[in-house]
């Protein structure tokens, strides 16, 4: 039997005025931010469920539910350990991420570095383990009238072995 499992995340979240802008656990200077009961950190959030799900798990908003007050405004890399921590409970090790954000705007390539050290440390895997692509939208449809910014991602975990 294969010691790998793969998962897959997907979210997306409105922007708005008189949010903080967070992706990758990085603040980016932005006129508007995403809005959510947590920091909204879609980026995130995707490579969150792809771990939970390649671990066999609920989604976050099963472990980390928006009506709970708990959560309210939760840093997202609290979110990311405690998902590598429950599928490390289940005997599985995190091997690699990769992740596509899709944001109009503002540019992301300058914040890539910064947003694989936060990640790296949250998910305790090197940086150069961490793949994150950006793109744009086209112009089309919501992400790309900027009204929104979602992203997609994929985890491998292996079955640790003792
Ligand atoms: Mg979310």
């Amino acid at each position: 039997m294969s010691a790998f499992r793969i998962g897959l995340g997907y979210d997306i979240h409105r922007l708005t005025s008189g949010r903080t802008l967070v992706l990758g656990g990085v603040t980016i200077p932005h006129e508007q931010g995403l809005d959510g009961h947590s920091d909204a950190d879609c980026l995130s959030h995707a490579i969150a469920d792809a771990i939970l799900g390649a671990a066999g798990l609920p989604d976050i908003g099963h472990i980390f539910p928006n009506t709970d007050p708990r959560y309210k405004g939760i840093n997202s890399q609290e979110i990311l350990k405690e998902s590598v921590q429950a599928a490390s409970e289940r005997g599985y090790r995190l091997v690699n991420i990769d992740a596509t954000l899709i944001a109009e705007a503002p540019k992301i390539a300058p914040h890539l570095k910064d947003m694989k050290a936060i990640l790296s440390a949250s998910l305790g895997i090197p940086a150069e383990d961490i793949g994150i692509k950006a793109t744009t939208n086209e112009g089309i449809d919501d992400i790309g009238q900027k009204r929104a910014m979602a992203a997609h991602a994929v985890a491998l975990l292996e079955k640790a072995t003792a």
